[in-house]
């Protein structure tokens, strides 16, 4: 998910570019106004933290873009893409490494497990809204 910050600072082809360079696929996408309630669902893991209500703000501040990406590893490899939580300690080349400063302000959310990844699509995505299609590749190069 690309959140208000990366949307309104105009980053959202920069980020859907990386994932799509990458090789995985795009089932889902949406621009999407999140009710507060939706924002305390998605973060409950987080809900005794201190950040939290700030938290709940920041991603309610704006409209983010939803994305669902299929592939090989996924999960785990857009959270290498992602980098780390707090941007200063992100590599260069990630997102956040690359993008943003803050903590509070750090662009990009991706799932932390497939599970998660299963729960977080369920949230955001109603049941018509994922596309499924494979793209068209050389057997011999998958
Ligand atoms: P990640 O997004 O890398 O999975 P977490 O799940 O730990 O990180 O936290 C979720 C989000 O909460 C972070 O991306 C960040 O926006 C915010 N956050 C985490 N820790 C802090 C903090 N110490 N202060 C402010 N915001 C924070
Ligand atoms: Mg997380």
């Amino acid at each position: 998910m690309i959140k208000p910050d990366g949307v309104q600072r105009g980053l959202v082809g920069e980020i859907i570019s990386r994932f799509e360079k990458k090789g995985f696929l795009l089932k889902g996408l949406k621009l999407y106004q999140c009710s507060k309630d939706l924002a305390q669902e998605h973060y409950k893991d987080l809900k005794d933290k201190p950040f939290f209500p700030r938290l709940v703000d920041y991603i309610t501040s704006g409209p983010v873009v939803c994305m669902a990406w299929e592939g090989d590893g996924v999960v785990a490899s857009a959270r290498k893409l992602i980098g780390a939580t707090n941007p200063l300690q992100a590599e260069p080349g990630t997102i956040r490494g690359d993008l943003a400063v803050r903590t509070g302000r750090n662009v990009v959310h991706g799932s932390d497990s497939p599970d998660n990844g299963k729960r977080e699509i369920s949230l955001w995505f109603k049941e018509g809204e994922l596309c499924q299609w494979e793209s068209v590749q050389i057997p011999w190069l998958v």
